[in-house]
C-alpha cells in the first residue's frame, strides 16, 4: 500500500548542459516508470530546463530547500511560488548538510514543512544521527528529537503528502551504509513514533525512505525491509544507470 519513491538529491552538483545530459538517460529508461515513484531533486538553477524536460514523463521534480516566508526581503531565498511556477511536487528539508552547515535547527524545519503542506508542495524531511550519537547509544533519543520537532503539529491526514527520510548522517556520501537491519530498527522506530505522535493510520501510511551511500549494489537488500519505502540518493544519482539501477531494485 505504500508505493516506493526513490529521490535524487543532486546536491550542488550539474551546470544546466550536465543537468539535460543527465534527465535524457534517466528519460530513457524511467519516462514511462509508474510502480516505483520517482523523483529528481537537481540545484535551483537547472530547475526550469529539468522541469520543461520531464513535463511528459511519470518523474518527478523536487528541489533540495524551501524559504518559510511567502514573499519579500529574505535575500538568497527560494519561495514556494517560484517553485510551484516551475511545477515542483517535492522539497527536501531538513537535509543534515543544512542542519550541519547553516545550522537549520528543528523549528525552521517545522516552519518550512508546515508552509509546503499550506501549498501543496510534498516535503521530504531528513533526520538522522551523527557518528558521535550512535556510538554513544543516543541514535533514537536524537532521531525522536528531530522527527518530533520538524513534525510537530502536522494535521494526521495532512502525513499523506509527508515523506520522511532516515538518513544516519555517518552513512551520507562516505560509502558506509548503515545495514539492512541497523536501517530497519531505526525505520520501525519512526514509524512508531509518528503512530505516537498522530495514530495508525497515518503512521502506516507514511513513507520512510533511507539515505546515506545506497547504491545499485546495496539497495535490493535496504528496500526489501518491511518499513523501508524507499530511498534519497546522494552521490549515485549523479549517473543515470547508477539511479536507475537503484530504482529497477525498487520494483
Ligand atoms: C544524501 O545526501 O541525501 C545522501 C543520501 O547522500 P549519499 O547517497 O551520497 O550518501
Amino acid at each position: 500500500m505504500r508505493k516506493t519513491i526513490i529521490a535524487g538529491n543532486w546536491k550542488m552538483n550539474k551546470t544546466i548542459a550536465e543537468a539535460v545530459s543527465l534527465v535524457e538517460g534517466l528519460k530513457r529508461e524511467l519516462a514511462d516508470c509508474v510502480d516505483v515513484e520517482v523523483v529528481v531533486c537537481p540545484p535551483f538553477t537547472a530547475l526550469k530546463t529539468v522541469s520543461d524536460m520531464l513535463a511528459d514523463t511519470q518523474i518527478k521534480l523536487g528541489c533540495q530547500n524551501m524559504s518559510s516566508e511567502d514573499d519579500g526581503a529574505y535575500t538568497g531565498e527560494i519561495s514556494h511560488t517560484m517553485l510551484k511556477e516551475l511545477f515542483v511536487r517535492y522539497v527536501i528539508l531538513g537535509h543534515s548538510e543544512r542542519r550541519d552547515y547553516y545550522k537549520e535547527t528543528d523549528f525552521w524545519v517545522n516552519r518550512k514543512v508546515k508552509k509546503a503542506l499550506e501549498k501543496n508542495l510534498r516535503p521530504i524531511v531528513c533526520v538522522g544521527e551523527k557518528l558521535k550519537d550512535r556510538e554513544a547509544g543516543n541514535t533514537e533519543k536524537v532521531v525522536e528529537a528531530q522527527v518530533r520537532g520538524s513534525l510537530a503539529d502536522i494535521p494526521a491526514e495532512q502525513f499523506e503528502e509527508v515523506v520522511v527520510a532516515y538518513e544516519p548522517v555517518w552513512a551520507i556520501g562516505t560509502g558506509k551504509t548503515a545495514t539492512s537491519e541497523q536501517a530497519q530498527e531505526v525505520h520501525a522506530f519512526i514509524r512508531g513514533i509518528i503512530r505516537d505522535m498522530v495514530g495508525d493510520q497515518a503512521a502506516a501510511g507514511l513513507r520512510i525512505q533511507y539515505g546515506g551511500s545506497m547504491k545499485p549494489a546495496n539497495a535490493k537488500e535496504l528496500l526489501s525491509q518491511p518499513d523501508i519505502d524507499g530511498g534519497l540518493i546522494g552521490g549515485a544519482s549523479l549517473d543515470a544507470n547508477s539511479f536507475i539501477s537503484i530504482v529497477k531494485a525498487g520494483l
